[in-house]
């Protein structure tokens, strides 16, 4: 299998990264994000809860966003692999997904992470927030507070996947295109 993780900021293009390359590797695409926004449009218990959460900008508890990412995994147990997007974002979410694929005999093949400075991003997600119906893309503040998340509990990720020889970093900032074949190199290599 190949299983990667797709990093990188709150509107660093993940999404749209993912979507295309899901499709060209074969590989089943997890956003955490989506799962939480499906689980609160269908009103669920999960959904409930998760809303308190992202309505600010925080995270979700790491107990309920890692059971959740371990039932999406095993409910699509014949995957080719995975492509995790916007999951792990704490380092006790790495572990538990290191820990989880060990005991399937499987692994994350590496941590690409796609590399914008911020400045761009806030930019980026007010002009996402027009159209994406996102309550959290359209209040400069909660966006904040969600690079305010990212820098304290995410970022350091990238140390725990470098640690492992398993971090790639490529240079998100060009056409939808461009950072699409950049991703491919390294997701050959994988
Ligand atoms: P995203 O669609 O990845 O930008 O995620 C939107 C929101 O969902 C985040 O701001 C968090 O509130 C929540 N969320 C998504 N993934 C996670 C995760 N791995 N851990 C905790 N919260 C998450």
């Amino acid at each position: 299998m190949k299983n990667i993780v797709l990093f990188g900021p709150p509107g660093a293009g993940k999404g749209t990264q993912a979507d295309i390359l899901k499709e060209k590797y074969q590989l089943v695409h997890i956003s955490t994000g989506d799962v939480f926004r499906y689980n609160i449009k269908n009103k669920t218990e999960l959904g409930l809860l998760a809303k308190t959460f992202m309505d600010k900008g925080d995270l979700v508890p790491d107990e309920v966003t890692i059971h959740m990412l371990e039932a999406e995994v095993t409910k699509n147990s014949n995957a080719n692999g995975f492509i995790f997007d916007g999951f792990p974002r704490t380092e006790s979410q790495a572990e538990a997904l290191d820990a989880f694929l060990a005991s399937k005999g499987e692994r994350i093949n590496g941590m690409v992470a796609l590399e914008v400075p911020e400045d761009l991003l806030v930019g980026r997600l007010l002009e996402r927030g027009k159209t994406s119906g996102r309550s959290d893309d359209t209040d400069e503040s909660k966006i904040r507070n969600r690079f305010n998340e990212y820098n304290t509990k995410t970022a350091i990720l990238k140390d725990f996947y470098q640690r492992k020889g398993n971090y790639y970093g490529v240079n998100g900032v060009g056409s939808i295109e461009d950072i699409t074949e950049r991703l491919s190199e390294v997701f050959n290599t994988l």
